[in-house]
């Protein structure tokens, strides 16, 4: 019978740390970091991740400021108020919450943040600079998974670790982490065959393909290290990819939905916005 790895309290190790943080500068008399949180429409994800990100900056004692705008703003405007918060010194890290309005274009309009301040990590030099290892901010939900496996005894160096997924936000940059970590890696997604095979023999199992419940005892490794990133509703229930009850039984860890992974990544955005980049 495996661990289950309580991501909330791991969360709150971290937010200890940077409200130690936070009270020093108060102490000394030194800004405060400050946080700008920009969200286009009305997706009641977005919404909901903005309350939590404000919530958990009141606690910390960070500045935040939240930025509502229209639906159909034209992608100049979002252009500019970026370039805006950019040059701001009281703003030392910008979110633009995803998924933006079709019209606009994510790619280009996520790397106006001037990577100093790109504290969600997804902009185009943000990105090269992660993968060339150079000083960035991480993705939150990567940074969150590697940091829930080191808060244990678990040794990833020379382990077998198998990502399922491969999108830009979560299965390559974790693959990526991962690697830095010297485990060897296998990315697989949607096309992958003899997927159970594969993930029979991962140490490491990372699923994120956003399938609730698919991956069964079947897939595990017999002590393997199972993270659960699928966030799915069903029936008004955040469902994971991991058949929580059955994969314990035969892992060494799995963190569950809710109160893993998930439980990590607005902490690891407020790190990142107290890790200045010189
Ligand atoms: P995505 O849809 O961009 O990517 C899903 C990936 O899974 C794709 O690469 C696809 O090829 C792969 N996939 C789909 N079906 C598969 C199958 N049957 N076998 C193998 N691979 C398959 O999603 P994403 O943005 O990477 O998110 C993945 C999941 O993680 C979603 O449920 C999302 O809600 C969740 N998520 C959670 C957090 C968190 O903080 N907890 C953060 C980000 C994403």
């Amino acid at each position: 019978m495996g661990i289950k790895l309580d991501g909330k309290k791991v969360a709150q190790k971290y937010q200890e740390e940077i409200r130690r943080f936070i009270k020093l500068k108060k102490d000394k008399g030194q800004k405060v970091p400050g946080m700008a949180n920009i969200l286009v429409g009305n997706d009641s994800g977005s919404i909901y991740y903005v309350n939590n990100q404000n919530k958990l900056c009141n606690k910390l004692g960070i500045d935040v400021r939240s930025i509502f705008l229209e639906e159909n703003i034209h992608e100049d405007n979002l252009m500019n108020i970026i370039r805006k918060l950019n040059c701001d010194d009281e703003i030392d890290g910008i979110i633009l919450q995803l998924p933006l309005p079709k019209h606009l274009n994510e790619a280009k309009i996520t790397s106006e943040i001037s990577y100093k301040k790109d504290i969600d990590g997804l902009s185009n030099l943000s990105t090269g600079k992660f993968y060339k290892k150079e000083k960035c901010h991480m993705p939150c939900t990567p940074k969150g998974i590697i940091n829930l496996i080191k808060s244990t005894e678990f040794e990833i160096e020379g382990k077998y670790a198998v990502v399922i997924g491969r999108s830009n936000i979560v299965g390559k940059p974790i693959a990526q982490l991962l690697l830095n970590e010297n485990a060897t890696v296998t990315i697989c997604h949607s096309k992958t065959k003899n997927l159970k095979q594969i993930c029979k023999n991962a140490d490491i199992l990372v699923c994120a393909a956003g399938k609730p419940k698919f991956i069964t005892k079947e897939y595990i490794k017999e002590g393997a290290f199972v993270i659960d990133v699928g966030t799915t509703m069903v029936d008004g229930k955040l469902t994971g990819d991991v058949c929580f009850e059955e994969v314990i039984e035969k892992a060494s860890f799995v963190t569950p939905v809710p109160g893993g992974v998930g439980a990590m990544t607005t902490t690891m955005l407020m790190k990142n916005l107290c890790e200045e980049l010189k």
